[in-house]
């Protein structure tokens, strides 16, 4: 009996106990408001469903954009923010006008504050494929990740994936309607081409393709660095031990 009530709790997946994450902070870092959306809304509901704190850092506020004036952002991205269980911060660098070091000091900053266990960001992609702000915001952010030696995913880029080898999906399926929705509170930017419903779905299903899953939405993201600690062996160990005993 007392086997029996240890093997269940030793053979549970760590990764998909919520206890173990209740104090964990991940923290995303993109260049406009909506660049977290589109990769990442499901994956960053499901953790904030299992205790993760979630943190979204925008770097710019969206002054010099074409469909936005300036504080119209703020409030789609709180709005979004809502429902993914996300909160937000943003910096009023120049679109377009930001550099590399100026990133790596806002990043700096906010990894101090929030201690984060797992940093989100764009994929780097050459300008010439990409956004010249998702570019520098990606290269920065690899640096200081490095540097701080805290865990990295980039996340899939909306269109032109040149550049971009996902290593780990997440099935969204239970989430899409909030993925959805949180993308819809970014009324300003609904002109553009992939923030339509058909292009975010079209995506969400070709990442289940490239999984050889016939049903399902997933999010692609490329691991950039990763690691998991000793206890995790432990946990293996044990938990191959009792079942072992239980056998
Ligand atoms: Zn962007």
């Amino acid at each position: 009996m007392r086997n029996v009530q240890f093997k269940n709790k030793t053979a549970m997946n760590p990764y998909l106990d919520s206890n173990k994450f209740a104090q964990q902070t991940v923290l995303t870092i993109y260049a406009h408001a909506d660049d977290e959306v589109l990769p990442a809304a499901g994956t960053l509901s499901l953790m904030s469903k299992t205790g993760w704190n979630v943190r979204c850092l925008i770097l710019t506020d969206g002054s010099l954009s074409s469909s936005a004036i300036k504080g119209t952002r703020h409030q789609e991205a709180e709005a979004a923010g809502k429902i993914i269980g996300a909160t937000y911060e943003f910096y009023a660098l120049e679109e377009c006008n930001f550099s590399t070091q100026t990133v790596i000091k806002v990043a700096e900053e906010a990894i101090k504050r929030w201690q984060p266990n797992l940093i989100i960001t764009h994929a780097p992609q050459s300008e010439k494929y990409g956004h010249r702000d998702h570019e520098v915001c990606a290269i920065a952010i690899s640096n200081v990740a490095t540097r701080k030696n805290i865990p990295l995913w980039y996340s899939a880029p909306p269109v032109f994936l040149r550049g971009f080898e996902p290593n780990f999906f997440v099935d969204i399926t239970p989430v899409i309607e909030e993925k959805i929705a949180a993308i819809g509170c970014y009324e300003s930017e609904m002109s553009k081409a992939f923030m339509q419903l058909d292009a975010i779905l079209v995506l969400s299903r070709f990442w289940a393709r490239e999984l050889g899953q016939k049903d399902g939405y997933f999010e692609a993201f490329e691991i950039a660095r990763q690691w998991v600690d000793a206890s995790f062996f432990a946990a293996m160990a044990n938990s191959n031990k009792q079942v072992l005993i239980q056998e």
